[in-house]
């Protein structure tokens, strides 16, 4: 009894905080001068809402705050010390923890530098149109079977987002995985160079953020940016199913990418998908990893997620981890919140279920939220049903692309179909009149329209852009029943 006890409590203690950079070596890293007597530094926090005892807090000045109005904040919670810039370096007290620099972000690019350079880790960069965050998830498990793994959190994959997320990268790390996105071309070029990957993925190349570029070929352009950035001797690993592929590859090879993997079910792949079999809340895939073959049960719902497991496994691969590890692991995959996470709602005579992919939306996104809703099992009197919102920063072809879901609507045998929004409507034009549950510009007048149309064994998918208001509609339907 006293020996189980024991380890229980053994097993239920955090592990102290390893540290992750002296005070000293933060400050020849920055160029920066202490102030105070600093403690040793155990993370990295840009938040004081998400700030640890131990982390070095940086006041980035962002669009809405400064980060220096936390500065005292940050301190009372234990900050291990604050970097702040020069000109502000004034307004705190003597002796307060502070390492003072010339700019603040500029300070926390040179971290991340720091802690890429001392690092023997194997690193892998994602970038993509959709399925970064669901790419470098699986990564973190995969490889964690295997090793010691650092990964970004959450979707921070821009100009202050990939700096955190390396200069927190652990020395002892065996593997780190860096999720990098873009808005614009020339973004991904500076933030692919701090994280040097000798693995970098491309998911896909879809229309996405189309209304800032003139083409989806000056998309794939703006992608292949990731290769700016590779180690000398890596891979880029690119989807053969997709059809800007050819694209990227010309572009790797202008760059002396060393070597292409590619992956996809397309014959010739090095990493394919031999059989799949998609079931409502997970897929059975076979791939042929290399020459390897693999049977693994994916945690997640849809081809488009057994797609971007292909490029995971290639780079389990290339890394050197272990691929039964990383095939069982994948098993353990779950939808981050917002993308396809199920809630059972308590209607009038039974239950249904809401498939909340609310966090957001695109062409890509959407077609592969209707396709899973279109495999999923409904009773006799149970009905699939689809609420979606806008999806935002589409462009001149934004009405078009929406009126061009209806087609996968009828042929996924969806039932009902809400919509929500000024482009939306394009979509309720074109779809045939028995599949229209209803219209609103504003979600907060379609959620009662969907409210009263629920019924017991039902399941209702809900997706829009986060500014189509998606979110706010599940909580308040998921309130009401
Ligand atoms: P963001 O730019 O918002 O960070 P992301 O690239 O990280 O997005 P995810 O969060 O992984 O993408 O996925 C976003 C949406 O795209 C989800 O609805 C997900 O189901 C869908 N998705 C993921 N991978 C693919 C894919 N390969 N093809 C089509 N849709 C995908
Ligand atoms: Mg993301």
């Amino acid at each position: 009894m006293n020996s189980a006890g024991g380890a229980a409590r053994v097993a239920n203690e955090e592990a102290p905080a390893r540290p992750l950079f002296t005070p000293e070596a933060l400050a020849a890293a920055t160029g920066g001068q202490l102030a105070g007597t600093a403690h040793p530094v155990t993370g990295i926090s840009i938040d004081t809402r998400s700030l640890k005892p131990g982390d070095a807090f940086f006041a980035i000045a962002g669009e809405k705050t400064d980060g220096h109005a936390y500065v005292e904040a940050a301190l009372a919670a234990g900050a291990a010390l604050c970097v702040v810039a020069r000109a502000k370096a004034g307004a705190f007290a003597a002796d307060a923890r502070l390492l003072v620099v010339e700019d603040v972000l500029h300070a926390l690019e040179a971290t991340g530098w720091a802690a890429r350079a001392r690092s023997g880790a194997g690193i892998v960069a994602v970038t993509g149109s959709v399925g970064k965050t669901t790419t470098k998830e699986a990564l973190r498990l995969a490889l964690a079977a295997d090793g010691e793994t650092h990964a970004s959190a959450a979707s921070y994959n821009n100009h202050w987002g990939v700096p955190l997320s390396l200069a927190r990268l652990p020395p002892e790390a065996r593997f780190g995985v860096f999720e990098i996105g873009m808005n614009h071309p020339g973004e991904i070029t500076p933030l692919v160079r701090m994280v040097r990957p000798q693995v970098a993925i491309i998911t896909t190349v879809e229309p996405v953020h189309i209304a800032q570029f003139n083409s989806v070929e000056e998309i794939a352009d703006a992608k292949a940016e990731i290769f700016d950035g590779l180690e000398p001797g890596g891979t880029a690993v690119l989807n053969l199913d997709n059809p800007h592929f050819a694209r990227l590859k010309a572009s790797a090879e202008a760059r002396g990418v060393g070597r292409i993997v590619t992956f996809g079910a397309a014959d010739g792949a090095d990493v394919r998908l031999t059989d799949v079999a998609l079931k409502p809340h997970c897929s059975v895939a076979v791939v042929d990893v290399m020459g390897t073959p693999i049977t693994l049960k994916v945690g997640m719902p849809g081809r488009h997620i057994v797609q971007n497991m292909l490029a995971v496994l290639a780079a389990a691969k290339l890394l050197g981890a272990d691929l039964a590890l990383a095939a069982l692991a994948l098993g353990r995959l779950k939808p981050p919140p917002g993308r396809g996470v199920p809630v059972l709602l308590a209607v009038k005579g039974g239950e249904a279920t809401l498939i909340d992919e609310s966090y957001n939306a695109n062409p890509a996104s959407m077609r592969a939220a209707i396709d899973v809703l279109g495999r999923t099992p409904v009773g006799p009197r149970g009905r699939r049903v689809a609420v979606l919102g806008d999806m935002l920063e589409l462009g001149a072809e934004a009405d078009a692309l929406h009126a061009g879901l209806a087609e996968a609507i009828v042929a996924d045998r969806i039932d009902q179909v809400f919509c929500c929004g000024p482009h939306m409507h394009a979509l309720w034009q074109a779809l045939p009149p028995e599949r229209r549950g209803g219209y609103a510009v504003h979600a907060t007048h379609l959620e009662p329209m969907v409210a009263a149309a629920i019924r017991a064994g039902d399941t209702l998918m809900v997706k829009g852009s986060n500014g189509s208001r998606m979110g706010p509609l599940v909580k308040s339907l998921t309130e009401r029943f």
